[in-house]
């Protein structure tokens, strides 16, 4: 085996300690020592540069671009043609230093194994598959004119995720693992991107999301649940679900059923940053550009909120709401609304992992870790032009980024 040292960077280790210098040697795909002077038989020189885990985004959709919201545009298109773009959607995720993406729908078990084979180059994905939603929730691809959107293309390995009542609800928590999930999604409220749902009224009863958690752990796995609106959110905490996601309209006492249950936050402050632009696009279903108008970034507030409260938050992007590519406005739009450059990065790294239960692998530099470190210019803690400023990531590793020509 060669050793590989990267040396002398400024190192974010995702700990809790502040940023210092040292050399990091990894080994087998895993990170060895850090310390000062090591020995390796490949150097990458770091001096002047950053070093941070490997990011993660624990709200993507990587089966999926912003285009896509052009329906109609989909609607002309093969259908395996989505398939061949999702390659492009992991490069674009993995160029930015992510090197672990939880997939909040729409990725099923093949592009998951086409990743872990080396097919395509990209992050390590948790995938979800389909996302549980009620008959005319935010999920439910019904159209006034009966034909259902492309989003709703159910196929071998992507059940629809439409279910009702307890017995339906925990049947299909079943068939979703059936078909490779990880972790269940579930929309314990309304949504901004389907026609004929309130992000403000609650999802599923009570009961239904009750069942929905009781069902996934008995199956050793969890539950993220979409959540605007404040009943939502608490429904889903009740129920005792690992993560309220978005949670745009969070309330204090929202707030502190989650500190109390220790319920996790992903904030996906980014999706706002295309609201405008959806609102005023003619491609868009009209009753889907009307909720999106004047809603302003009420994400902002309770971004704000979270902070305070000391809500645990793990980074989340919702990308291709805003495209892929745009994942690391998160950071910033963190560091903007309550937390430290320090915690910002701690959400995207050490928490996340925590989050996705990959704690003792990923998301600090520690001997014994997964070696999955991005190399950038500059300060490790300083957020303008990060993207740019990346220079190399490794996975597992193995240098991915530069991305290497196909042989
Ligand atoms: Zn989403």
């Amino acid at each position: 085996m060669s050793r590989t040292v990267f040396r002398g960077g400024r190192i974010f280790d995702g700990t809790g300690s502040a940023p210092a210098e040292a050399d990091v040697s990894i080994d087998d795909g895993r990170i060895v020592e850090i310390g000062r002077g090591l020995d390796g038989d490949v150097d990458v020189d770091c001096e002047g540069k950053g070093l941070v885990p490997g990011l993660f985004d624990c709200h993507a959709h990587l089966a999926s671009r912003y285009e896509d919201f052009d329906e109609y545009a989909r609607m002309q298109e093969p259908f395996s043609l989505a398939f061949f773009r999702m390659a492009e959607n992991l490069r674009a995720t993995l160029a930015l230093g992510i090197t672990t993406v939880r997939d909040a729908a729409g990725a099923d078990a093949g592009l998951k194994m086409a990743v872990e084979e080396g097919t395509l180059a990209g992050p390590r994905i948790q995938i979800s598959v389909n996302m549980l939603s009620m008959t005319g929730g935010h999920n439910d691809a019904w159209l006034p004119s009966g034909v259902f959107s492309v989003f709703g293309v159910e196929y071998p390995g992507m059940p629809s995720g439409v279910c009702d009542g307890v017995d339906g609800v925990s049947a299909k928590v079943r068939e979703m693992i059936r078909a490779g999930a990880d972790v269940i999604k579930i929309a314990s409220s309304g949504g901004f991107l389907s026609p004929a749902d309130d992000p403000r009224e609650p999802n599923f009863s009570q009961e239904e999301v009750d069942a929905i958690v009781r069902t996934a752990s008995d199956l050793g796995t969890w539950v993220m649940s979409h959540a605007h609106g404040a009943e939502g959110i608490k429904r889903a905490v009740r129920a005792g679900v690992r993560s309220i996601e978005h949670g745009t309209f969070l309330d204090e006492e929202a707030a502190e059923m989650m500190v109390e249950r220790r319920t996790w936050l992903v904030p996906t402050l980014t999706a706002g940053d295309t609201t405008e632009a959806l609102a005023d696009d003619t491609r868009i279903q009209p009753a889907v550009r009307e909720k999106l108008r004047d809603l302003g970034r009420p994400e902002f507030s309770a971004m704000q909120l979270a902070a305070d409260a000391g809500i645990n938050v793990a980074m989340g992007t919702d990308c291709p709401v805003a495209p892929h590519g745009t994942n690391l406005n998160e950071l910033r739009h963190m560091a903007a609304h309550g937390f430290t450059p320090e915690r910002a990065l701690h959400a995207a790294t050490a928490s996340a992992a925590e989050l996705m239960g990959l704690q003792d692998e990923l998301g600090t530099i520690e001997p014994g870790k997964r070696a999955d470190l991005v190399v950038l210019d500059g300060d490790p803690l300083v957020f303008d032009d990060y993207e740019t400023r990346i220079e190399q990531v490794w996975k597992d590793g193995a240098r991915v980024v530069p991305f290497t020509a196909p042989a």
